[in-house]
């Protein structure tokens, strides 16, 4: 593992650097926070995503032949930290760009890459995956969605839940069961869904931040072309599997802003005062910062070991679910220490003049999702038991 970085990696960085500085957005001005509002946060993305995309940085390790900057993996890597660096957000089509993209690379149709990839990159189509039923999530091989094969079309008849941005997607990777005989594992599909389908019903669920950023879709009677099957017809468990691969990563890498929200909690600790004095001289904050501080080197470092071998061109494998493990159960700890900084002001809503800038509520409200959403944290171990460390099977 090489801990360096060339010249030519620095002179990278530096570039990346000068632009986001020259074209990051501008902070929310006071009346923006007054109507604070999903869509209003949604239009903000897009036009931030507009500026990253034409700006060549959207999708730097994606070919340029689908509108990537057709960089290393390290490039993209640099990009994050720069990113993490001046805490701005990543754009939106997070899903189809950590995962439905590189699905397509690895199992698509050329046809299907020409068709889909670049309106993914400029976000233009908006992805969501359609993975968790009302009873199957950590056990996605319980999958009941039907699509059964009816001449040149799939016809689609079932539940998804927990569909992150469906009622903003034009797309969805679905996966079903295209075969209830063969073994659970065996008779599984992706489709690449339109939508726009009739027969596809979109519900908001409400979660505890006020947000309604997922759904449940209904599909009755939907109907699918049969060319929009992405992999093998019941090899869709071998498509799942790679799409969770390569989320974990994405996970890993968005939430590696560790170092971001540690650097958060220092500004923070600078600027509450505990018992009369600012809190970070309080011996108990620093030595808990402190430990934050560690744990986050050690998680950049793993981080190095999987990219290494990522960068001699092996696929991420179940090392990944470490990354994700450490990256989010670390985030959530940091952000729940911040209530301890903020005493009572940690109920205020961001849009209260009196809200320390951060907004700190919502991500303590959200927080607890990180370690449910892309697989649980005992799921993850269990990966981690099995496949990394050979265990026998609990
Ligand atoms: C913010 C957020 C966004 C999401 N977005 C999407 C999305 O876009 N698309 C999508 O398809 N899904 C999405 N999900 C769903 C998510 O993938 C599931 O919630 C998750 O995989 C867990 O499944 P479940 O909720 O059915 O819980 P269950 O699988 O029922 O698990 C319940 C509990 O049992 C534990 N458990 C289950 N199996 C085991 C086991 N074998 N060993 C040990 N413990 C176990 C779990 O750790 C958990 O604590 C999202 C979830 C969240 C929170």
């Amino acid at each position: 593992m090489d801990f360096g970085y060339t010249p030519e990696q620095e002179a990278f960085r530096n570039e990346v650097r000068s632009w986001l500085e020259a074209n990051q957005p501008p902070p929310l001005s006071r009346e923006e926070k007054q109507r604070l509002t999903d869509d209003l946060l949604w239009e903000r993305g897009k036009a931030w995503h507009t500026k990253l995309y034409e700006g060549g940085w959207a999708g730097i390790s994606w070919p340029k032949k689908y509108g990537g900057r057709g960089a290393s993996l390290i490039e993209q890597v640099i990009f994050g930290q720069e990113l993490a660096r001046l805490n701005l957000p990543v754009g939106i089509n997070v899903l189809g760009i950590i995962m439905t993209g590189p699905a397509l690379m690895q199992w698509g149709t050329e046809q299907q890459k020409d068709r889909y990839l670049n309106k993914i990159l400029r976000a233009e189509e908006i992805w969501c995956e359609g993975l968790s039923e009302p009873g199957a999530g950590s056990d996605l091989s319980s999958i009941q969605t039907r699509a059964d094969l009816q001449g040149d079309h799939f016809v689609l008849n079932g539940q998804k839940i927990w569909t992150t941005h469906a009622h903003r997607a034009h797309f969805c990777q679905l996966f079903v069961r295209t075969d209830f005989h063969a073994p659970k594992h065996k008779g599984l599909s992706c489709l690449l869904v339109d939508m726009k389908s009739p027969g596809v019903t979109v519900k908001p669920l409400r979660q505890i931040t006020g947000e309604a950023e997922f759904n449940e879709i209904f599909f009755e009677d939907t109907r699918v072309p049969r060319e929009n099957l992405l992999g093998p017809l019941n090899g869709g468990w071998q498509v799942l599997i790679s799409t969770l691969m390569h989320e974990r990563v994405g996970i890993g890498e968005t939430l590696g802003a560790s170092q971001q929200t540690l650097a958060e909690l220092v500004e923070l600790a600078k600027a509450m005062e505990l018992e009369g004095r600012p809190a970070i001289e309080d011996t108990a904050v620093r030595q808990q910062l402190a430990q934050f501080a560690i744990e986050a080197a050690a998680k950049k470092y793993n981080g190095m070991r999987s990219l290494t071998s990522r960068l001699k061109g092996l696929p991420p494998g179940p090392e990944a679910s470490i990354s994700k493990l450490v990256a989010t159960e670390l985030t959530q700890r940091m952000v729940k220490f911040a209530t301890n900084l903020l005493g009572q002001y940690a109920l205020l809503e961001q849009r209260s003049a009196l809200a320390p800038s951060g907004a700190w509520l919502l991500r303590i409200l959200g927080c607890e999702s990180l370690t449910i959403a892309g697989g649980t944290t005992a799921v993850q171990k269990n990966m981690i038991g099995e496949r990394v460390l050979q265990l026998p099977r609990g």
